[in-house]
């Protein structure tokens, strides 16, 4: 059975749109998966610790057969290839994979927790997904829009296509 997965991605250091950029063909050649559509790119400010570069953001939608774990691991291994350096809580990083929403799948368990924790406080990872699909919504049937329309502004500003690599 093939589920609609969303992806948050996330870049503040080496070129950030580049990561995003290399980050979705990685995700476009996992298995049991095809890459629907990419989402255009924001820069936003750094969620926690402010004395770090702007974030570049964006989503994509999947189509997989991988259960919610294994593609987990698949996003970690990504991370891994990106060189990610994990310095500190929020702090800056080279790549960042969240799953964002899995079908309807409600998960919690110390690995994964789907719809992802923040994702109702993160204009940065809302916006993406109502790019990918403007009717999208939580598993409770809450409208991906209603979330935007009440989170707080994090100075989201689109990136015209061509700062994308
Ligand atoms: P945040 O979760 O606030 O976005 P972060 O992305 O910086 O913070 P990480 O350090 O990348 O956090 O991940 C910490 C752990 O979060 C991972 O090891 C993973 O097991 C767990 N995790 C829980 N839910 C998810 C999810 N939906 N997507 C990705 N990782 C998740
Ligand atoms: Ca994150
Ligand atoms: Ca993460």
């Amino acid at each position: 059975m093939m589920t609609d997965a969303f992806i948050g991605l996330g870049s503040n250091l080496k070129e950030p749109a580049a990561q995003l950029a290399r980050a979705v063909s990685a995700l476009a050649t996992l298995p049991e998966t095809v890459l629907v559509a990419q989402s255009p790119f924001y820069a936003s400010r750094p969620v926690g610790p402010q004395d770090q570069p702007d974030f570049v953001n964006g989503a994509v939608w999947l189509r997989t057969s991988l259960r919610p774990h294994r593609l987990l691991d698949e996003l970690q291994r990504i991370e891994q290839k990106h060189g990610r350096e994990r310095l500190r809580h929020w702090g800056p990083r080279t790549l960042d994979l969240d799953v964002l929403l899995f079908g309807t799948q409600v998960l919690d368990d110390e690995r994964l927790t789907v719809p992802h924790r923040e994702l109702a406080n993160r204009d940065f990872a809302l916006q993406p997904l109502l790019d990918l699909k403007a009717d999208l919504a939580l598993p409770d049937g809450t409208p991906i829009a209603e979330l935007r329309n009440q989170c707080p502004d994090n100075g989201l500003r689109k990136l015209p296509p061509a700062d994308y690599p």
